[in-house]
């Protein structure tokens, strides 16, 4: 628990499932206000707040597409107008498809890049703007993924999607520091959520997965939520601009696990 986290108010974007959802919880647990922004899963949403709310928890569930500035003012006008301020900015959503690059479609392209990147961009814009107009030392947390490094083929759109928040989170890191506002993101690896249902559901898709993860499980939404509520507490008040992996070591070359080379 971080006492300090009592009271705030978060804004969770992608929150209705998966990773997303694991914040929302996690954030609920340590007593702050949530904003549970959902796309289209409204029922997963309104289940996630109304669960929240048996335990003592205050939670809302709002409808915005994040590639959007309407869908952004409408996250942000929710957290100010029912729980009377905006403390902890998550930028979570986010989606993939698989194509080869040479048939990748322009639509697909923009379709990820503007959830990915562009709704990490608009979803922090509006967090910055709140925190300095109201002289707030806020938080913005920025779910990237471990191909912000790792190449991913056929995966190109979203490989450079996360490759831009890596960039563009150490770049408003950097811009916003003096202000006090700290910006970091996540780098999760392998984690058991609905956009790997299907592929974990095969065992020879899971067994490749598995052969990548050098601690051999896959990942935990709530072990992803879990480094999420430490950098939106002050437990990590001296931690800006970083990008922390939840991989269980997936981004140490585990092919050199055996002293190959
Ligand atoms: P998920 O599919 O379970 O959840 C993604 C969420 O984003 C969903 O709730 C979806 O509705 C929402 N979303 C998609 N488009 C949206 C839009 N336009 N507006 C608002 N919400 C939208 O996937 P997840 O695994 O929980 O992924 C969460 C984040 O973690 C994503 O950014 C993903 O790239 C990242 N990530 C996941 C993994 C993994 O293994 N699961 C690994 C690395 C990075």
């Amino acid at each position: 628990m971080y006492k300090d986290l009592a009271g705030k108010v978060a804004v969770v974007t992608g929150g209705s499932k998966g990773i997303g959802n694991a914040i929302a919880r996690r954030l609920s647990e340590e007593k702050m206000s949530v904003v549970i922004n959902y796309h289209s899963d409204r029922q997963g949403a309104e289940n996630t707040v109304k669960e929240l709310e048996k335990l003592g928890g205050k939670a809302v569930a709002v409808k915005a597409n994040v590639g959007t500035e309407e869908g952004i003012q409408a996250l942000l006008d929710a957290a100010v107008n029912t729980f009377g301020d905006m403390d902890v900015w998550v930028n979570n959503a986010g989606m993939e498809n698989s194509s080869s690059t040479h048939e990748l479609s322009l639509e697909d392209w923009n379709k990820v890049l503007n959830v990915n990147l562009t709704g990490v961009f608009l979803g922090a814009k509006a967090a910055l703007n709140h925190f300095l107009s109201h002289d707030k030392k806020g938080n913005i947390i920025n779910m990237s993924s471990v191909h912000e490094r790792i190449p991913w083929p056929t995966f190109a759109h979203y490989a450079a999607s996360k490759g831009g928040v890596k960039l563009f989170n150490e770049t408003i890191a950097l811009e916003y520091a003096k202000r006090g506002i700290r910006i970091n993101a996540i780098a999760p690896g392998a984690i058991n959520t609905p956009i790997n249902a299907e592929k974990f559901a095969d065992p020879a898709q899971l067994e490749s997965t598995l052969n990548l993860v050098p601690m051999n499980y896959i990942g935990k939404p709530e072990e992803v939520a879990a480094v999420a509520a430490w950098l939106a507490s002050n437990e990590s008040s001296y931690v800006t601009g970083t990008s922390i992996f939840v991989d269980g070591g997936m981004s140490l070359y585990p092919e050199f696990a055996e002293g190959k080379g």
